[in-house]
């Protein structure tokens, strides 16, 4: 259930539901509006953008994916939407680029769906890291992936969502298109092929979790679920809406309650606040404080639990491989609002 306000002044009883932005306020039979001045507009943004728009020549596109490299530096974007699913953005709002890591949060969401919790995390830990996002962590010494937002942790993930061949791969993509409404969403062929030619990284991380008996199954089609997600290609709005869906309980923006799990979403923002930025979650929980997640491609989704989601696009990374602009846009809109969760 959505977190429902009850303001009793007098005779006056004003029911705002925490995603909308407009309370009706009763008195006897009249009913007036009331606007959420908490919005956020389209030149906020603007300018947040503007001031960070050179931060891209500090940070570097990621390359290691060779088809990575080829992207414009210098796109840019940021998007948000607000509590009542109204979409504001600034910059490159019909620039696509893929989506990376931040699958990992869809595909965790499903296979938990299909297996429960406790069956997923028993393969698995909930433990933050200061580690990098490729990195085998305690794969060799515990045998079990340290968390779902790192590469091991996702690839198996993947690889326990039900269905032959593609089928795991095409529930994910499902589910982004469900949750932006946007079903021209596709996956980058050339991506996914420079993801499969070059992940070799990935594919020893999948071949120890065969030999441990965590992943079953022959071949690499399993893998190549994983490489596919990576490469689905959305815009910073769709993003934006991503991060709102699980801000809310896993309601969309528009209201649809389809999905509408609250331990669901509450497991997905605990895992995101402690290592959807990596190695660098903790210190981004100290400065933005907000359930965020980052992929390569240069995209940051961030959850305002209860009410907004944001997103930011800008393709040169730091040294982690985090949005270098796109954190510093977040930071500010964050800092701006007081959006923090600590606040
Ligand atoms: N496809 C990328 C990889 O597996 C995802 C990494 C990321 O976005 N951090 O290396």
């Amino acid at each position: 259930m959505r977190k429902t306000y009850h303001l009793i002044t007098g005779f006056l009883l004003l029911t705002c539901p925490a995603t909308l932005p407009v309370c009706s306020a009763q008195l006897g039979t009249r009913t007036q509006t009331v606007k959420d001045s908490t919005a956020i507009d389209a030149a906020t943004l603007n300018r947040i953008l503007q001031k960070n728009s050179s931060f891209f020549k500090q940070g570097k596109v990621a390359d290691y994916i060779p088809e990575l490299g080829k992207v414009n530096a210098q796109a840019i974007g940021l998007s948000v939407v607000n509590r009542d699913g109204t979409v504001v953005s600034a910059g490159d709002v019909q620039q696509k680029f893929t989506i990376q890591s931040i699958s990992k949060i869809i595909a965790l969401m499903i296979a938990v769906q299909e297996h429960g919790e406790e069956n997923v995390f028993d393969k698995m830990g909930y433990f933050g890291t200061d580690k990098p996002f490729n990195h085998f962590a305690n794969l060799e010494t515990m045998g079990k992936p340290l968390n779902p937002m790192m590469n091991a942790g996702a690839i198996l993930t993947t690889a326990l969502i039900k269905g032959k061949g593609e089928e795991p791969f095409a529930k994910i993509l499902n589910m982004i298109r469900f949750i932006t409404k946007n079903p021209d969403i596709n996956y980058s062929h050339a991506v996914y092929n420079s993801e499969r030619e070059t992940g070799h990284r990935n594919r020893g991380m999948f071949y120890l979790m065969r030999n441990n008996g965590l992943i079953i199954g022959d071949g690499e089609e399993k893998l190549n679920n994983y490489f596919k997600q990576c490469s689905i290609e959305i815009t910073v709005e769709d993003l934006a809406k991503i991060g709102f869906f699980f801000a809310n309980h896993c309601v969309r923006y528009d209201g649809n309650k389809q999905y509408q799990n609250t331990s669901l979403s509450q497991l997905i923002l605990s895992q995101m606040l402690i290592a959807g930025m990596y190695e660098f979650s903790g210190e981004y929980a100290r400065t933005v404080g907000l359930p965020s997640k980052s992929g390569v491609g240069g995209g940051i989704t961030v959850s305002v639990p209860g009410q907004i989601g944001i997103a930011a696009f800008s393709p040169a990374l730091d040294q982690h491989g985090n949005s270098l602009a796109g954190y510093h846009m977040i930071l500010d809109l964050v800092q701006s609002r007081n959006l923090s969760l600590f606040y």
